[in-house]
């Protein structure tokens, strides 16, 4: 399968989304599978679950979504007391089948390992692993982790963790298992977000609480910067591995990335997205008949707007849910039709309409100047737009694949110069203070680099095919 998916949005993109669950007795491979399901739209390019039983890993991974990767029969194959799952959109290394996960490695310690995040000194740990003579099969850097794992001569997975930790620069949500049970960790930062979740007697970790929900788990907490949890026969057992001088959450988990239902440093995002849209109203005012959103990211913070404002919203826009699914691109002659197949305006809605349309964020700009002119020719009489997120004008080193700096709409041009680009009547960003305000948590314990270019955790080096590039030289030498 080498065509990529049939692109939702130009916006930025997730990176990846983990699972893991011990729970003797219980059908494991299938609790995976619904977690991973809850944690689609964390990554759409590959899927994959691997369990242990009798002291053996077993591994299924492949490019696609989680139902396109697993059916029936191979979740009941996948048999164990405890599992762990991945989703995967590619930051570090193409999406190529090598690079799915989770990772099996067997360097002295079998390990199959889930990771969410991007490590800015991947090339130098690639190297030094290199030197030592370990081979690597592909090119990204959850292998690395892995690998330091599997290498490490710790007896207890939890001491390799701990010794490993201290090496590692930039974000990792990662969850590691064993034969004998399951570890995860998270970065001194706590760039990407990790939850703890709990079913009956049973404990599982994920990336976002949403996951738990699916399965009939309850959220415990958030693991913390630099914590590590360990499930096996023991129990649950909790380190403080790391030391954490600088907490940097992403921001842009509160504004898109994470589900709308997770709950994210106490609250739940749907109303956090709502509370943005309310401050948007008080920070950017306009006359208008009616608010639309762009569906479905931008739902919360339209309703928010509306909310405070008293301008009715209504769905002027609406989209095709299942146009993330296809892996059959339109050919030249639909191509100039490309946006209609994820959104559709409703002229009988917003046709002799002032509109107000609340996004949650601009990257590129070329599908919010599309929507613009679809709305138009739609019959609307204005088009103000209002977002959710500040101007995006700095790349993600952490994980998020978010074009280019010259590729962003906002890269050397002022808001009005925006507008006209996208041919808005108006154009208004949330402020970062308003976002903060709408979070609710302090702003130095987050990463907001994408918007104002300061990097909690330095750039790192290398960027996306960087290991690709290092892999051409063969291992224990250059
Ligand atoms: S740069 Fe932006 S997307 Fe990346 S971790 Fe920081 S806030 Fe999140």
């Amino acid at each position: 399968m080498t065509e990529r998916l049939l692109e939702d949005r130009d916006g930025p993109r997730d990176e990846c989304g983990v699972f893991g669950v011990y729970a003797p007795g219980h059908d494991v491979a299938r609790l995976a599978y619904f977690g991973l399901f809850a944690l689609q739209h964390r990554g759409q390019e590959s899927a994959g679950i691997a369990t242990s039983e009798g002291g053996m890993i077993m591994t299924l991974r492949d490019l696609g979504l989680v139902s396109q990767v697993f059916d029936e029969e191979k979740l009941q194959g996948l048999a164990g007391d405890m599992a762990i799952g991945h989703v995967r959109y590619s930051t570090t290394g193409g999406g190529a089948w090598e690079n799915t996960q989770p990772v099996w490695r067997d360097d002295g310690r079998e390990v199959a390992l889930a990771h969410n995040g991007n490590l800015t000194n991947a090339v130098e740990l690639f190297a030094e692993l290199r030197e030592r003579g370990i081979e690597f099969r592909g090119t990204s850097d959850s292998e690395i982790i892995a690998a330091l794992l599997s290498s490490s001569p710790e007896k207890r997975i939890e001491d390799a963790v701990e010794a490993m930790m201290p090496k590692l620069e930039g974000a990792y949500s990662t969850v590691v298992m064993t034969p004998d049970g399951i570890v995860a960790f998270r970065d001194p930062n706590g760039v990407r977000p990790l939850a703890l979740g709990r079913l009956g007697d049973d404990f599982l970790v994920a990336s976002e609480s949403c996951a738990f929900d699916i399965v009939g788990a309850k959220l415990v907490r958030e693991v913390q910067p630099g914590e590590m949890i360990s499930l096996s026969e023991r129990g649950l057992e909790v380190r403080q591995a790391v030391r954490s001088t600088r907490i940097a959450h992403c921001v842009f988990e509160h504004i898109y990335f994470s589900r709308p239902d997770s709950r994210l440093e106490g609250r739940v995002l749907q109303q956090v997205r709502g509370k943005m849209g309310e401050i948007l109203w008080r920070e950017a005012p306009v006359d208008a008949d009616l608010v639309i959103s762009v569906p479905d990211s931008g739902n919360p913070a339209a309703a928010g707007f509306s909310r405070a404002s008293g301008i009715p919203k209504d769905d002027g826009l609406i989209k095709n849910r299942y146009v993330a699914r296809t892996f059959i691109q339109p050919g030249q002659e639909l191509r100039k039709h490309g946006l209609k197949m994820k959104f559709n305006p409703l002229p009988e809605i917003v046709e002799g309409k002032r509109l107000v349309v609340v996004d949650d964020s601009i990257v590129r700009g070329n599908t919010t100047r599309q929507i613009v002119g679809m709305l138009r020719d739609a019959g609307a009489l204005e088009v103000h737009l209002r977002i959710s997120a500040p101007p995006i004008r700095f790349p993600c080193h952490y994980g998020v694949d978010m074009s280019t700096r010259e590729e962003m709409v906002a890269h050397e041009r002022t808001i009005d110069e925006i507008a006209d680009h996208v041919g808005a009547d108006s154009l208004a960003y949330i402020s970062l203070d308003g976002v903060y305000e709408a979070v609710g948590t302090p702003a130095e314990d987050h990463c907001d680099a994408c918007f104002t270019g300061r990097y909690p955790l330095g750039e790192g080096n290398g960027g996306k095919f960087a290991l690709e590039q290092l892999a051409t030289v063969p291992a224990g030498g250059r």
